[in-house]
């Protein structure tokens, strides 16, 4: 676990992106070493007996991930940060470190659906219920909050369905009850929304999308608010969640070109969603960014930039045509993930998974803009819509 240095709270994000981790580096070079480590000797028995000493075990971390933890507490703004080997072992580590049997869960219904099967499975078996909420809920959570309630989880856009959640009167809420808010700040990032500032007391991520940036490494953190790092580091120590010192490396490099990747996600991202909104085949374009998007005052209010990633609802089509429009596609790949440099494109449906909202709309497509030419990607996407308008 590593706190973050207050020395970087004087700079703007794109400088402590820069900067942050960077003094982990030695014999004047830019970057910190790649350590592979399990054993670290230490000099005597006495520092031994104490384990007083920066580091005592490749488990618990090496410089490079030291570098990596400080980088993110920074720009997510939280007091310290942890790795895990994946998003996902961010959010079970955290979750497993929070809550206890008898405990009441409140998790937004838009969640990461493997978040949602985590809790209906380990958390369940463990004696730890688990109620969905409407991610429009807002102030109205405190009527869901029972006096068990131990956290509250939000996500915000909403997996695949983009709602914008109002986090600081969820959190106002759960904050008089005595309950924590955990978010996932995956699309965001800390360089676009301010999770503690707005009420979080931990943030989820998962590094494999924008801080690692270039679709090549799985790692998640766990950034925490002082009051809970030392419960939360003792479960993830417990839990062995530590990852490889290549993928910290890999992190840490993509970290440092975050800054111009979202700004361009961004500009590309936002260029296409208009684009869409035009066209024939299309009924809605989820993009919070976009000025008629359901959540875009919230939006507005609370985040300061828009990442690469939104959804399209089509007007009602056969699969067939979909899958017509997809197949030969040239610059969008399909397949999981996101975040990358690559655009990626994958159809969607979330009405066998939903409990506490109804999802009614058509056939949905989830779009993650890269950083290719805008205009070759209208191309591209304009030959897809053609397929889709003449099935073959
Ligand atoms: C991808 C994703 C995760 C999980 O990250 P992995 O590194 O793939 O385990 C968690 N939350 C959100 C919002 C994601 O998109």
């Amino acid at each position: 676990m590593k706190e973050k240095d207050s020395r970087f709270s004087q700079y703007d994000p794109a400088t402590q992106l820069i900067r942050a981790g960077a003094g982990y580096a030695e014999h004047g070079f830019v970057n910190p070493a790649v350590y592979h480590a399990s054993t670290v000797l230490f000099p005597d028995v006495e520092t031994l007996a104490a384990r007083s000493q920066a580091y005592v075990y490749g488990r618990d971390g090496t410089p490079t991930h030291r570098a990596l933890e400080q980088a993110i507490a920074v720009i997510e703004g939280g007091h310290s940060a942890l790795l895990c080997p994946s998003g996902m072992a961010a959010i079970a580590t955290t979750l497993l470190s929070l809550v206890s049997a008898g405990d009441h869960v409140l998790m937004t219904d838009s969640v990461y659906r493997p978040a949602r099967h985590f809790c209906e499975t380990v958390l369940r078996r463990l004696g730890v219920e688990t109620e969905y909420y409407d991610p429009l809920v807002g102030a109205g959570i405190e009527r869901l909050i029972r006096p068990n309630t131990r956290l509250v989880y939000t996500e915000q856009p909403g997996s695949q369905t983009m709602e914008i959640q109002d986090i600081p009167a969820i959190a106002a809420a759960a904050h008089r009850a005595g309950a924590l808010v955990v978010i996932d700040n995956t699309w965001a990032t800390g360089r676009f929304f301010k999770a503690f500032a707005h009420g979080a007391d931990v943030v989820v991520t998962a590094g494999t999308k924008y801080y690692g940036g270039h679709s090549d490494v799985m790692l998640g953190a766990i950034v925490m608010s002082e009051p809970l790092a030392r419960q939360i580091d003792l479960g993830h120590h417990a839990l062995g969640a530590c990852c490889g010192p290549d993928d910290a490396y890999l992190a840490l490099r993509g970290l440092r070109t975050l800054d111009v990747r979202l700004q361009q996600h961004m500009a590309n991202a936002l260029a296409l969603a208009q684009w869409l909104e035009q066209r024939p085949e299309v009924d809605q374009v989820l993009y919070p960014a976009l000025p008629g998007d359901p959540g875009h005052a919230l939006w507005a209010r609370d985040f300061t930039g828009a990442s690469g990633l939104l959804s399209v609802i089509l007007k009602p089509v056969t699969r067939e045509a979909v899958a017509a429009m997809l197949d030969g596609l040239e610059l969008f790949g399909m397949g999981y993930s996101w975040g990358g440099f690559e655009s990626l494109i994958i159809p969607f449906d979330p009405r066998g998974y939903r409990t506490a909202t109804r999802w009614e709309k058509g056939p949905a497509l989830r779009i993650h803009v890269g950083l290719e030419s805008v205009n070759d990607l209208m191309a591209d996407l304009d030959a897809g819509f053609r397929r889709l308008d003449t099935p073959r």
